[in-house]
C-alpha cells in the first residue's frame, strides 16, 4: 500500500512578498464548470469582490451531515485516544501512519486540542526537546535549533509550531477523526474469566452537555489525559475507583533526567485494552514530573502506538467474544 500523502516531505511555507506574489491557485467547481481562482487576482480587485451566495441551512447541513455520519462510523472504532495533548497527538500520528487500516477516534475535552503544549514553560514561547526526541521533530518536519555546548537538546522557536504542525498532520490522515469539545466520562468494561476486567470502549459526552452520554466501542484505548488536576489523569483515577488497580503512585517532584526516561519506558497497557502514556502515567507509577521539556511526551506517544500494534489483534479477538 502506498504511504499516505501526509508522510511525504514537508513543504516550506511561502513567505508573501509586498506584491502578494502567491502563485498557488485552486480549481473550484462553479455551476458545473471549473473556474481557477487565485488570491493574487482577488487581492487586486476588492471593489468587485463578492462571496458566492449561500442559504444558511446549507451551512448547517454541510456540518451536521458529516458530524453525524462520523458519529455513526466511529461508534465502532479500532482505537480510541483520550486526550489530544502532545502525547496523544504523537501516538495518533505514529499509529495512523503505521496502521492505515485502523479507525482511530481522538476524544478531546477541550475545544482546542493540544493540551499543555502551546507554550514551553510559564508563558515562554520556546519548546525544549532533549535528544534523541529531535528524531520526532524531523519525522513531522518541524525545524529546530541545536542549543548548548553539549548539544544534548534542541529548541523549537515556538511550542505552537510543534503542536500546530503535529495536529495538522494528524487531522489529514483519512483514518483519524478528532471529536473535540467531547469528554470521556467513563470507560466501558467487560469481565474476563480470571475475574479482572478488560476495557472495551469509552463513554463520552459533549463537554458542555449534562445529558445522557454516548458510547464508542473499541478493543484498544490509549489514555493520555495529563497529570492530575481538575481534569487530568481521568482513566487511571477511574481504574482505581472501579478497583481495577489498587492505588495511584502520585506524581513526584520535578527531576527532568529521571522523569523523561521513566515515562517513555513505562508507557504500556495498564489493564487489558487500556494503554496509558504521557503525564497520566506519572500518576500511576509515582514518576517524577519533568516540567517544560517535551521529548518524553512525543516518544511516549511513539511507544503507545507501538503497544497498540503489539496487542491489537489479540484484544480485538477477545472483544469479539464478548457481546
Ligand atoms: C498549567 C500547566 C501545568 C503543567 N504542569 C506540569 C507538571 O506538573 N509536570 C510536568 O511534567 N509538566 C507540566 N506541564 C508541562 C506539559 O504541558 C505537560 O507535561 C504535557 O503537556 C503533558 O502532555 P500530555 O499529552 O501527557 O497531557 P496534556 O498536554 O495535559 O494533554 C491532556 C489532554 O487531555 C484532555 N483531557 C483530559 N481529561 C479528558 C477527558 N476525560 N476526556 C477527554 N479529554 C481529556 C485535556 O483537555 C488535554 O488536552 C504543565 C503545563 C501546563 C500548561
Amino acid at each position: 500500500m502506498s504511504p499516505p500523502a501526509i508522510l511525504q516531505d514537508p513543504v516550506s511555507p511561502t513567505v508573501p512578498s509586498k506584491k502578494l506574489n502567491l502563485p498557488h491557485s485552486s480549481a473550484v467547481p462553479v455551476g458545473g464548470q471549473t473556474k481557477t481562482e487565485t488570491i493574487e487576482a482577488m487581492a487586486g480587485d476588492w471593489q468587485s469582490f463578492t462571496f458566492r451566495p449561500i442559504r444558511e441551512s446549507q451551512v448547517s447541513r454541510a456540518m451536521t451531515r458529516r458530524y453525524f455520519s462520523d458519529l455513526d462510523k466511529y461508534a465502532e472504532s479500532d482505537v480510541v485516544i483520550i486526550g489530544a495533548g502532545s502525547c496523544g497527538l504523537s501516538a495518533a500520528y505514529c499509529l495512523a501512519k503505521a496502521r492505515p487500516d485502523l479507525k482511530i477516534a481522538i476524544i478531546e475535552a477541550s475545544v482546542s486540542p493540544g493540551g499543555g503544549a502551546w507554550l514551553g514553560g510559564q508563558l515562554f514561547s520556546a519548546m525544549v526537546m532533549r535528544k534523541p526526541a529531535d528524531a520526532f521533530l524531523r519525522e513531522i518536519g518541524v525545524e529546530y535549533e541545536e542549543d548548548g555546548d553539549d548539544s544534548n537538546y534542541v529548541v523549537v522557536k515556538h511550542a505552537a509550531l510543534f503542536t500546530s504542525t503535529l495536529l495538522s498532520k494528524v487531522l489529514q490522515f483519512p483514518n483519524v477523526k478528532l471529536f473535540n469539545a467531547t469528554a470521556v466520562e467513563d470507560l466501558i468494561t467487560r469481565p474476563r474469566e480470571d475475574g479482572t476486567i478488560q476495557i472495551a470502549g469509552v463513554v463520552t459526552n459533549w463537554t458542555l452537555s449534562c445529558m445522557d452520554p454516548n458510547t464508542i466501542n473499541a478493543p484498544v484505548i490509549i489514555s493520555t489525559t495529563g497529570h492530575d488536576g481538575p481534569f487530568g489523569a481521568f482513566s487511571v483515577k477511574r481504574l482505581v475507583s472501579m478497583q481495577a488497580i489498587k492505588c495511584l503512585g502520585g506524581m513526584r517532584g520535578l527531576d527532568m533526567n529521571t522523569a523523561e526516561d521513566a515515562i517513555v519506558k513505562g508507557t504500556r497497557e495498564i489493564v487489558p485494552g487500556l494503554i496509558v502514556g504521557g503525564m497520566e502515567l506519572s500518576e500511576v507509577d509515582g514518576a517524577n514530573r519533568m516540567g517544560p521539556t517535551f521529548g518524553a511526551m512525543a516518544l511516549s506517544g511513539v511507544k503507545a502506538a507501538e503497544e497498540v500494534v503489539r496487542v491489537f489483534e489479540q484484544r480485538q479477538k477477545e472483544c469479539a467474544a464478548f457481546y
